[in-house]
C-alpha cells in the first residue's frame, strides 16, 4: 500500500525575526539584500540570540491547537548542525531533532495525524550560480508541520494542503505571499522510503507524487533515499542516501533557555481562535441556507465571510450572497485588491442592497456607486441614481431611441435579434441607467413588433 506523509513549511506572519529585532520579511520584492541584518542572524562570532519572538511563539501554538495538537509545556531548543553557505553559525536554531519537544504534537486536522508542529530559524538566501548570500531572510520564524504517513495518493494529499492553506491564511498565521513547501515523503507496499525535498507549489506536489510512486513501483527503492524535484521535466532525481539524525549532531541550545508555556497562555490563544474555514463552511450552509458553492466562495477568505456575516442578517439573503460572490468579489478582482485593502463599511453595502430590494435604484447603478468604492465606501445617494419605473417616462425614453436609431431597428426587424439588446443600452443610456430593464425590454419589444 502506498503511504505518504508531508512536511510543511510556512513563514510565520511576524514583523522581527526568531531570535533578533531586525525585520522579518521574504522576497527580494521587499528590502533590498542584506539589509535587515545584524550580528545575530549573520551569525558573528560571539553574538547571542535574543529570548525567542514572542508574537511568532503565540502563532505557532495558534497553529498547532488549530491541528488539534497538545501543548506541550516547556520547549526546549536544539542546534541542527550543518554546513553550507546560507548557514553561518553552522547550525540552525531549532525545536526539532532527538532531544527537542516540539510545541505541539499528536494532533489531528481533516482526519489526517499530525506527528508535530514546531518552530525553527529560516537559512539565509544563497544562490549557487553567483555565490551571493542574502541573510535577510536569515533567522526568520518558520513553522515545520509533520503529519503521519496518512495519505494513499496526490489528490488526498492535494484536498487535505488546499484546506490547511486555507485555514492558516484565516487565522493570518503564514505569509500567504511567500506560499508553503513541503518535503514528501513516499513508500509503496515492500519498498525503502523516499523523500523529495524542497517542492514549492501544489502542482508541483502533485507532480512529484504521482512521477515517485510510478517509479517506485517500477524500481522497488531497497534504501532510503532523498531526491529533488526537476520542474522543467516534472521527474524526481536522487541527491543522496537519506541522512539520519545523528548527522545533524543535534545538542540542545546553551545559549536558550527552557521556554515554559503557561496552561492560562495556551487557554488564552484557545478562546481567541475563529472559526476554520471548514466550520464556517458549516454554519452558512445550515444557518442562512446557503448553496455549497456560494459557501465555498465566502469562506474562502476570512474577511470576505466575516463581512457577508455582517449584512446577512440585515439583508435579503439571496441578494446578499449574489452581491457580495459576484459584484463586490468582482470589483475587487478588478482593482486587484483584497476586502481588507479597501474600506467599504457594511453599513453603506448594507443600504445599498435596500435601495436595490425596494426598486429605488437599478442594479446597474448599483454597480456603478459599488465601483465607486474602491478606496473608501459612503452613503448611497439615490436622489441621482433613483430607478424610473413609471410605463410612460421610460416609454417616452424609448421613442426617442427607437427615432434615433434606425439601422438597429431595422435590422431587429430583419431578424437581427441581438440589436434589440443595442437599443436597450441605448435607453439604459440615455436615462443614466436609471430605466428598469425588465420594463425597457418589454416597452421596446412591443414598439417594435409595430
Ligand atoms: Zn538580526
Amino acid at each position: 500500500m502506498t503511504k505518504i506523509g508531508l512536511e510543511i513549511h510556512g513563514y510565520i506572519v511576524s514583523n522581527e525575526k526568531l531570535f533578533c529585532k531586525c525585520k522579518s520579511e521574504h522576497g527580494l520584492k521587499y528590502s533590498k539584500p542584506n539589509t535587515n541584518i545584524c550580528p545575530t542572524c549573520c551569525g558573528m562570532p560571539g553574538a547571542k540570540p535574543l529570548l525567542p519572538n514572542k508574537k511568532a511563539m503565540n502563532k505557532v501554538i495558534q497553529i498547532a491547537l488549530i491541528l488539534g495538537c497538545k501543548i506541550n509545556k516547556k520547549l526546549v531548543w536544539a542546534r541542527k548542525h550543518y554546513d553550507w553557505p546560507d548557514l553561518p553559525k553552522g547550525y540552525q536554531n531549532t525545536i526539532s531533532g532527538p532531544y527537542a519537544i516540539p510545541v505541539g504534537e499528536k494532533g489531528k486536522f481533516l482526519g489526517i495525524k499530525i506527528t508535530e508542529a514546531h518552530l525553527e530559524e529560516d537559512p539565509a538566501a544563497w544562490n549557487p550560480k553567483t555565490g551571493e548570500i542574502d541573510y535577510n531572510r536569515s533567522g526568520s520564524p518558520l513553522i515545520e508541520i509533520v503529519t503521519e504517513p496518512d495519505f494513499k495518493n496526490s489528490e488526498e494529499v492535494i484536498a487535505w494542503l488546499k484546506q490547511l492553506i486555507s485555514t492558516l491564511n484565516y487565522i493570518k498565521a503564514i505569509d500567504k505571499n511567500v506560499g508553503i513547501k513541503a518535503d514528501v515523503n513516499i513508500s509503496v507496499s515492500g519498498g525503502k522510503r523516499i523523500e523529495i525535498k524542497n517542492i514549492n507549489s501544489l502542482k508541483n506536489i502533485k507532480t512529484a507524487i504521482a512521477y515517485e510512486i510510478q517509479r517506485q513501483q517500477k524500481e522497488l527503492p531497497k534504501i532510503q533515499e532523498t531526491r529533488m524535484f526537476e520542474e522543467t521535466k516534472g521527474i524526481t532525481i536522487k541527491m543522496r542516501t537519506k541522512e539520519e539524525a545523528q548527522d545533524y549532531r543535534f545538542i540542545s541550545e546553551p545559549d536558550l533557555p527552557v521556554i515554559k508555556i503557561e496552561k492560562s497562555r495556551v487557554e488564552k490563544i484557545k478562546s481567541e481562535l475563529p472559526e476554520t474555514p471548514h466550520e464556517k463552511l458549516k454554519k452558512l450552509i445550515k444557518k442562512y441556507k446557503i448553496k455549497k458553492s456560494s459557501a465555498e466562495v465566502l469562506t474562502k477568505k476570512f474577511e470576505v465571510v466575516e463581512f457577508f456575516e455582517k449584512i446577512i442578517e440585515k439583508t435579503n439573503p439571496k441578494l446578499a450572497v449574489r452581491w457580495v460572490t459576484e459584484e463586490l468579489l468582482s470589483v475587487l478582482n478588478y482593482n486587484k485588491k483584497e476586502l481588507e485593502d479597501v474600506e467599504i463599511k457594511p453599513e453603506h453595502f448594507i443600504e445599498l442592497l435596500k435601495k436595490i430590494e425596494k426598486g429605488f435604484i437599478t442594479e446597474l447603478n448599483a454597480k456603478d456607486i459599488l465601483r465607486s468604492w474602491k478606496e473608501k465606501s459612503s452613503s448611497p445617494k439615490i436622489k441621482e441614481h433613483s430607478q424610473i419605473s413609471g410605463t410612460k417616462e421610460i416609454e417616452k425614453i424609448c421613442k426617442q431611441i427607437i427615432k434615433e436609431n434606425k439601422k438597429a431597428v431595422e435590422d431587429y426587424k430583419s431578424g437581427k435579434k441581438e440589436s434589440l439588446n443595442f437599443l436597450i443600452g441605448q435607453v439604459m443610456r440615455l436615462s443614466n441607467k436609471r430605466a428598469d430593464f425588465e420594463t425597457t425590454r418589454k416597452i421596446l419589444k412591443e414598439k417594435l413588433k409595430k
